[in-house]
């Protein structure tokens, strides 16, 4: 992730390694006629707009492209275009061959919720920290506001025109993985692929409302119990969310109505930290973190298994959440102290 106060210096040292890994990946896109594509499981308006950004770039090119992904979109991504075609599977359809993979957004393999990619040609574009290389091409780039800057410059280096489509779906990535240009690794890049996916079609103030401004009743009723039951700790520092299956049930809600909640702590002046409990059916805890400035939740969440951003991070906790919360809060609490003291002016 760059540094806000040096965005230059970290592509200055990342730039030719860049270049000749989006040499190779173009080459391989080239040579190769069929592509399967995936990202994460629970997919975001990141994971969504590289892969679909990524497929409309191939066919242009005449390729085969399918799509595979454990689960479904969020409902207010299902009007953007070539969502519906995402074919939902926990394991490799019997019939998809494919001469490479694209694994977009996942640090490891095992973060796509599906099975059956192992052994085959992967590429793995990502901007995670922590990435484990799995593929036979790993491109990384932690200072990427979005993995659909990375796509952008593969579509760039094949030489596709960018159509609306394709803008549609890297300013998708970029509008919801930097937190609506909220989070700290935005840099003049960043804006600089946006202009030129309006000036390929794309209406910001629709893509906001179709994104943001999209939610059903029953979320704003969520939304009204979970910030009801939300906890204050460090002096207001710290906010922590708990969901569980009863809260969604009550308000008419599914997981799939659970995203952007762990954002609105931050609104508030003092909050420098969330963290978000999702308590499923069965034994697993799903842990989501979200900070301002430098207050770096990615330590917390590799500190417990996982991993992500400086400003959006997450992990699993397996067992009861009583034994483990005191700890993950403790690092919360010391996270918050150390980002305070770099604390940047906007
Ligand atoms: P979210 O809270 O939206 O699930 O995730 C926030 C960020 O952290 C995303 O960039 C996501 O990819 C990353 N992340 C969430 N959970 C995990 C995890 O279990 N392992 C890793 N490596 N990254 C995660
Ligand atoms: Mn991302």
């Amino acid at each position: 992730m760059s540094d806000p106060a040096s965005p230059g210096a970290a592509s200055a040292v990342a730039q030719p390694a860049a270049e000749r890994l989006i040499g190779r990946i173009r080459q391989d896109l080239i040579t190769r006629q069929r592509f399967l594509l995936t990202s994460h499981a629970r997919p975001d308006g990141d994971s969504i707009g590289s892969q679909l950004a990524m497929a409309f770039a191939l066919e242009a090119l005449g390729k085969k492209v399918r799509i595979v992904n454990a689960d479904r979109p969020p409902e207010h991504y299902s009007g953007f275009p070539g969502v519906d075609r995402i074919e939902i599977a926990s394991d490799v359809p019997a019939d998809a061959e494919a001469d490479a993979v694209i694994v977009m957004e996942c640090s490891d393999l095992s973060r796509t919720g599906v099975r059956g990619f192992e052994g085959r040609y992967i590429i793995n574009i990502d901007h995670h920290g922590g990435n484990r290389m799995y593929g036979d091409v790993n491109w990384f780039d932690e200072s990427a506001a979005a993995c659909g800057e990375m796509v952008f410059d593969v579509i760039g280096a094949l030489g596709v025109p960018l159509t609306r489509e394709i803008a549609t779906h890297i300013y998708l990535a970029i509008l919801t993985d930097t937190g609506s240009f909220h989070h700290s690794n935005i840099t003049p890049r960043t804006f600089d692929i946006c202009r030129q996916t309006v000036e390929a079609g794309v209406n910001p103030a629709a893509m906001a409302r179709r994104i943001f401004d999209s939610n059903s009743f029953g979320k704003l009723k969520l939304i009204g119990s979970l910030l009801d039951s939300m906890e204050l700790l460090d002096e207001g520092r710290l906010a922590v969310l708990y969901l569980d299956d009863a809260m969604l049930e009550s308000c008419g809600c599914t997981h799939n109505d659970t995203e952007g909640l762990i954002n609105l702590p931050l609104t508030a002046r003092e909050i420098q930290a969330v963290v978000f409990f999702r308590v499923d059916a069965g034994d697993a805890v799903r842990v989501s973190l979200r900070s301002k400035y430098d207050v770096d939740v990615r330590l917390v969440a590799s500190a417990f298994g996982g991993g992500g951003h400086k400003n959006a991070a997450g992990f699993t906790v397996t067992g009861p959440l009583t034994q483990i919360r005191g700890a993950i809060l403790d690092r919360l609490v010391a996270a918050v102290a150390q980002g305070l003291q770099t604390r940047p002016t906007a």
